[in-house]
Formats: C-alpha cells, structure tokens, sequence
C-alpha cells in the first residue's frame, strides 16, 4: 500500500506537532500512535497500552488542543484528530 510521510503542524501557531506515516489517501481522521516517526516521545507511548495513560495531542507552544486519545478496534491506540486546529504538508 502507498503511504507517504505527512508532517502536521498546529493550526494557530505553526509549531510542528508530528510526522505521521499515511496510508492511503482521505482525510487525517485518526493519528495511530504505531505509524508516528517524530517525535519519539510520542511514538513511545504506543507500548503504553490503554488511551487513559495518554495525554491528550496539544501544541507545545500555545496549548492548542490538536487530538483526542482513543482506542480503535480495541487495543490500538490513536488519535482523534479535531477538524480544524492543524495544518498538514506532505514530504
Ligand atoms: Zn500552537
């Protein structure tokens, strides 16, 4: 499956959030913690296991809220993305 490297960025302030591994085409609707490449720290906590241990997605610099932690199928672990409060780019 083609996938390509999407970078996001807050919707306000420009900070760079994540970059995402993308399957597919469509619409970002959910960040899977499995397919983030930066920053590790966030990568890391896809062995954390349960969406209540993760903290919700926000912009380091102006706290802009970017995604919700939830769990999909079960046990995977990802983010909601909230329309609006990001900017994606392709790379
Ligand atoms: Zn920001």
């Amino acid at each position: 499956m083609a996938s390509r490297h999407l970078d996001i960025a807050c919707g306000k302030c420009g900070t760079f959030i994540v970059r995402y591994r993308k399957e597919g085409s469509g619409q970002l609707i959910r960040l899977y913690l499995d397919k983030v490449l930066q920053p590790k720290s966030l990568a890391a906590l896809k062995s954390s296991g349960r969406k209540s241990s993760l903290p919700v997605l926000a912009c380091p610099e102006c706290d802009l809220h970017i995604g919700y932690p939830m769990e999909h199928e079960g046990n995977r672990l990802a983010y909601r993305m909230i329309k609006g409060s990001y900017k994606k780019s392709s790379n």
